[in-house]
Protein backbone atom coordinates (compact mmCIF):
# COMPACT_ATOMS: atom_id res chain seq x y z
CA UNK A 1 0.00 0.00 0.00
CA UNK A 2 1.44 3.27 -0.78
CA UNK A 3 0.16 6.71 -0.27
CA UNK A 4 1.85 9.61 -1.89
CA UNK A 5 1.88 12.53 0.16
CA UNK A 6 2.39 16.08 -1.54
CA UNK A 7 0.55 19.60 -2.71
CA UNK A 8 -0.89 18.20 -6.17
CA UNK A 9 -4.49 19.76 -7.35
CA UNK A 10 -3.94 22.50 -4.71
CA UNK A 11 -4.50 20.50 -2.04
CA UNK A 12 -5.49 22.77 1.13
CA UNK A 13 -2.38 21.48 3.40
CA UNK A 14 -4.29 22.16 6.60
CA UNK A 15 -7.32 19.65 5.71
CA UNK A 16 -4.36 17.26 4.56
CA UNK A 17 -2.53 17.21 7.59
CA UNK A 18 -5.41 17.73 10.32
CA UNK A 19 -8.51 16.08 9.01
CA UNK A 20 -7.52 13.31 6.51
CA UNK A 21 -3.78 12.29 7.83
CA UNK A 22 -5.39 11.37 11.13
CA UNK A 23 -8.19 9.69 9.47
CA UNK A 24 -6.59 7.34 6.89
CA UNK A 25 -4.11 6.37 10.21
CA UNK A 26 -6.94 5.39 11.90
CA UNK A 27 -8.35 3.60 9.10
CA UNK A 28 -5.34 1.57 8.43
CA UNK A 29 -5.08 0.79 12.02
CA UNK A 30 -8.36 -0.66 12.95
CA UNK A 31 -7.66 -3.12 9.53
CA UNK A 32 -3.94 -3.25 10.31
CA UNK A 33 -2.94 -1.88 7.01
CA UNK A 34 0.78 -0.56 6.91
CA UNK A 35 1.65 1.35 4.03
CA UNK A 36 4.78 3.25 2.68
CA UNK A 37 4.28 7.38 3.04
CA UNK A 38 5.81 8.74 -0.01
CA UNK A 39 6.66 12.13 1.45
CA UNK A 40 7.48 15.57 -0.31
CA UNK A 41 9.83 16.48 2.12
CA UNK A 42 9.75 20.49 1.46
CA UNK A 43 6.20 19.35 3.71
CA UNK A 44 8.58 18.88 6.66
CA UNK A 45 9.27 22.62 7.37
CA UNK A 46 5.30 22.94 8.86
CA UNK A 47 4.31 19.53 9.64
CA UNK A 48 7.23 17.97 10.86
CA UNK A 49 5.33 16.22 13.72
CA UNK A 50 2.78 14.92 11.81
CA UNK A 51 5.55 13.06 9.27
CA UNK A 52 6.98 11.90 12.16
CA UNK A 53 3.72 10.64 14.09
CA UNK A 54 3.27 8.49 10.58
CA UNK A 55 6.52 6.62 11.24
CA UNK A 56 5.72 6.23 14.65
CA UNK A 57 2.26 4.40 13.96
CA UNK A 58 4.53 1.70 11.82
CA UNK A 59 4.39 3.00 8.86
CA UNK A 60 7.14 3.24 6.46
CA UNK A 61 7.95 6.65 5.56
CA UNK A 62 9.90 7.26 1.86
CA UNK A 63 10.86 9.93 -0.30
CA UNK A 64 8.53 11.72 -3.06
CA UNK A 65 10.97 14.36 -3.96
CA UNK A 66 11.61 17.52 -2.74
CA UNK A 67 9.21 20.14 -4.07
CA UNK A 68 7.28 17.84 -6.52
CA UNK A 69 8.78 19.97 -9.38
CA UNK A 70 8.77 16.86 -12.27
CA UNK A 71 12.06 16.12 -12.63
CA UNK A 72 14.08 17.18 -15.66
CA UNK A 73 17.80 17.33 -15.84
CA UNK A 74 18.68 20.54 -14.40
CA UNK A 75 16.59 19.58 -11.02
CA UNK A 76 16.93 15.54 -10.81
CA UNK A 77 19.65 15.40 -8.65
CA UNK A 78 18.95 18.12 -5.96
CA UNK A 79 15.30 16.55 -5.89
CA UNK A 80 16.28 13.55 -4.99
CA UNK A 81 19.46 13.91 -2.91
CA UNK A 82 18.58 17.01 -0.88
CA UNK A 83 15.17 15.35 -0.07
CA UNK A 84 16.94 12.25 1.45
CA UNK A 85 19.20 14.45 3.45
CA UNK A 86 16.08 16.87 4.78
CA UNK A 87 14.36 13.64 5.85
CA UNK A 88 17.96 12.72 7.79
CA UNK A 89 17.45 16.37 9.59
CA UNK A 90 14.88 14.97 11.45
CA UNK A 91 15.85 11.45 12.21
CA UNK A 92 14.03 9.61 9.50
CA UNK A 93 16.28 7.43 7.41
CA UNK A 94 14.71 6.85 4.04
CA UNK A 95 14.68 4.07 1.51
CA UNK A 96 12.11 4.56 -1.05
CA UNK A 97 12.43 7.13 -3.81
CA UNK A 98 8.64 8.05 -5.95
CA UNK A 99 9.73 10.61 -8.41
CA UNK A 100 6.41 13.01 -8.92
CA UNK A 101 4.25 12.34 -11.65
CA UNK A 102 6.16 8.90 -12.26
CA UNK A 103 8.28 11.55 -14.37
CA UNK A 104 11.86 10.73 -14.69
CA UNK A 105 14.95 11.50 -17.12
CA UNK A 106 16.68 8.55 -18.94
CA UNK A 107 15.84 5.45 -16.86
CA UNK A 108 19.29 4.27 -16.08
CA UNK A 109 20.45 8.19 -15.45
CA UNK A 110 17.60 8.10 -13.04
CA UNK A 111 18.43 4.83 -11.11
CA UNK A 112 22.22 5.81 -10.90
CA UNK A 113 21.03 9.10 -9.13
CA UNK A 114 18.81 7.49 -6.66
CA UNK A 115 21.77 4.81 -6.13
CA UNK A 116 23.68 7.24 -5.51
CA UNK A 117 21.57 10.04 -2.95
CA UNK A 118 21.78 6.53 -0.77
CA UNK A 119 18.01 5.00 -1.26
CA UNK A 120 18.03 1.25 -1.57
CA UNK A 121 14.74 1.37 -3.93
CA UNK A 122 13.16 3.44 -5.93
CA UNK A 123 9.61 3.41 -7.60
CA UNK A 124 9.51 5.91 -10.46
CA UNK A 125 8.73 3.86 -13.19
CA UNK A 126 5.10 2.81 -14.40
CA UNK A 127 4.62 0.29 -17.09
CA UNK A 128 1.79 2.77 -18.95
CA UNK A 129 0.05 5.49 -19.69
CA UNK A 130 -0.84 7.12 -22.67
CA UNK A 131 0.47 10.55 -22.96
CA UNK A 132 2.84 10.94 -20.32
CA UNK A 133 5.02 7.89 -20.35
CA UNK A 134 5.62 4.38 -22.83
CA UNK A 135 7.12 1.70 -20.75
CA UNK A 136 4.88 -1.44 -21.88
CA UNK A 137 7.92 -4.14 -21.30
CA UNK A 138 8.90 -3.21 -18.00
CA UNK A 139 8.51 -5.95 -15.49
CA UNK A 140 5.14 -5.64 -13.20
CA UNK A 141 7.09 -6.41 -10.28
CA UNK A 142 9.85 -5.11 -8.08
CA UNK A 143 13.27 -6.11 -9.99
CA UNK A 144 16.84 -5.73 -9.33
CA UNK A 145 17.70 -2.88 -11.22
CA UNK A 146 21.02 -3.38 -13.51
CA UNK A 147 23.05 -1.26 -15.76
CA UNK A 148 26.75 -0.08 -16.42
CA UNK A 149 26.42 3.01 -14.86
CA UNK A 150 24.34 1.23 -11.89
CA UNK A 151 27.04 -1.77 -11.01
CA UNK A 152 30.02 0.86 -11.45
CA UNK A 153 28.69 2.76 -8.39
CA UNK A 154 28.55 1.55 -4.88
CA UNK A 155 28.20 -2.42 -3.80
CA UNK A 156 24.26 -2.18 -2.87
CA UNK A 157 22.08 -3.18 -5.30
CA UNK A 158 19.27 -1.26 -6.06
CA UNK A 159 15.74 -2.27 -6.45
CA UNK A 160 13.00 -0.83 -8.91
CA UNK A 161 9.57 -1.24 -7.47
CA UNK A 162 7.51 -0.81 -11.40
CA UNK A 163 3.66 0.33 -11.04
CA UNK A 164 1.65 -1.15 -13.64
CA UNK A 165 -0.78 1.62 -13.90
CA UNK A 166 -3.28 0.81 -16.99
CA UNK A 167 -2.09 -2.46 -18.66
CA UNK A 168 -5.08 -4.98 -18.49
CA UNK A 169 -5.60 -6.86 -16.52
CA UNK A 170 -3.39 -5.75 -13.78
CA UNK A 171 -4.19 -1.85 -14.16
CA UNK A 172 -6.27 0.77 -12.36
CA UNK A 173 -3.55 0.15 -8.95
CA UNK A 174 -4.27 3.82 -8.34
CA UNK A 175 -7.05 5.18 -6.54
CA UNK A 176 -7.83 7.85 -8.84
CA UNK A 177 -8.01 5.31 -12.09
CA UNK A 178 -9.98 2.97 -9.81
CA UNK A 179 -12.36 5.47 -9.03
CA UNK A 180 -12.76 7.07 -12.34
CA UNK A 181 -13.14 3.40 -14.05
CA UNK A 182 -15.87 2.81 -10.96
CA UNK A 183 -17.19 -0.17 -10.96
CA UNK A 184 -15.01 -1.70 -13.96
CA UNK A 185 -11.95 -1.44 -11.85
CA UNK A 186 -13.65 -2.86 -9.07
CA UNK A 187 -15.38 -5.45 -11.06
CA UNK A 188 -12.04 -6.47 -12.80
CA UNK A 189 -10.17 -6.23 -8.88
CA UNK A 190 -12.73 -8.99 -7.72
CA UNK A 191 -12.16 -10.93 -11.16
CA UNK A 192 -8.60 -10.99 -11.42
CA UNK A 193 -7.52 -10.56 -8.03
CA UNK A 194 -5.28 -7.42 -7.03
CA UNK A 195 -1.80 -6.48 -8.21
CA UNK A 196 0.88 -6.17 -5.57
CA UNK A 197 0.78 -2.32 -5.72
CA UNK A 198 -1.89 -0.05 -5.03
CA UNK A 199 -1.27 3.87 -4.56
CA UNK A 200 -3.60 7.02 -3.66
CA UNK A 201 -3.16 10.43 -2.55
CA UNK A 202 -4.46 12.21 0.40
CA UNK A 203 -5.61 15.08 -1.53
CA UNK A 204 -8.46 12.26 -3.25
CA UNK A 205 -10.36 12.21 -0.07
CA UNK A 206 -10.44 16.65 0.00
CA UNK A 207 -14.34 17.64 -1.34
CA UNK A 208 -13.90 18.36 -5.38
CA UNK A 209 -14.96 21.48 -4.92
CA UNK A 210 -12.05 22.63 -2.45
CA UNK A 211 -9.74 21.25 -5.42
CA UNK A 212 -7.99 23.53 -8.18
CA UNK A 213 -7.39 20.68 -10.60
CA UNK A 214 -5.13 22.24 -13.96
CA UNK A 215 -5.99 21.07 -17.14
CA UNK A 216 -7.74 18.20 -18.43
CA UNK A 217 -5.95 16.02 -16.74
CA UNK A 218 -5.96 17.11 -14.25
CA UNK A 219 -9.89 17.75 -13.53
CA UNK A 220 -10.37 14.07 -14.75
CA UNK A 221 -8.34 13.08 -12.00
CA UNK A 222 -10.45 15.10 -9.78
CA UNK A 223 -13.77 13.59 -10.28
CA UNK A 224 -15.43 11.82 -7.69
CA UNK A 225 -12.56 13.22 -5.14
CA UNK A 226 -14.16 13.65 -1.48
CA UNK A 227 -16.78 11.01 0.23
CA UNK A 228 -17.09 9.49 -2.75
CA UNK A 229 -13.28 8.28 -3.14
CA UNK A 230 -13.27 7.65 0.59
CA UNK A 231 -16.40 5.24 -0.19
CA UNK A 232 -14.64 3.41 -3.44
CA UNK A 233 -11.75 2.51 -1.20
CA UNK A 234 -13.18 1.70 1.76
CA UNK A 235 -14.62 -1.12 -0.19
CA UNK A 236 -11.59 -1.53 -2.13
CA UNK A 237 -10.21 -2.35 1.19
CA UNK A 238 -13.15 -4.36 2.22
CA UNK A 239 -12.62 -6.48 -1.09
CA UNK A 240 -8.97 -7.19 -0.59
CA UNK A 241 -9.76 -8.28 3.32
CA UNK A 242 -12.22 -10.81 1.26
CA UNK A 243 -9.64 -12.03 -0.66
CA UNK A 244 -7.30 -12.00 2.22
CA UNK A 245 -4.80 -9.55 0.79
CA UNK A 246 -2.28 -8.14 3.42
CA UNK A 247 -1.10 -4.74 2.96
CA UNK A 248 2.73 -3.85 3.81
CA UNK A 249 4.49 -1.12 3.61
CA UNK A 250 6.88 -1.03 0.12
CA UNK A 251 9.84 -2.21 2.51
CA UNK A 252 8.56 -5.05 4.34
CA UNK A 253 7.50 -6.25 0.68
CA UNK A 254 10.96 -6.63 -0.59
CA UNK A 255 12.10 -7.57 2.74
CA UNK A 256 9.35 -10.84 2.44
CA UNK A 257 10.76 -11.05 -1.38
CA UNK A 258 14.08 -11.23 0.10
CA UNK A 259 15.29 -8.41 -1.92
CA UNK A 260 15.69 -5.81 0.29
ZN1 LIG B 1 2.92 13.00 -6.56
Amino acid sequence: MSVDLETDLGADLEIVFNDILPRILDEFDSRGIKATFFVVSDLLKNYSKEIKEIARRGHEVASHSRTHSFLNFDNSWEEINSSRLDFLDVGIDVSGFRAPGYVTVSDHKHLAMVKRAGYSYDASFAAYLPGRYFRPLIGRRPYVAHGDELKKSESKKLIEMPMPTLIWPSGLNGLSYFKLFYPVSFWIARLFGMRYMFYLHLWEFIDVSRLKPNGIFEKLIACGCGDKAWKIFMKYLDLAEKQSVKFVSCKEYLNSKGLS
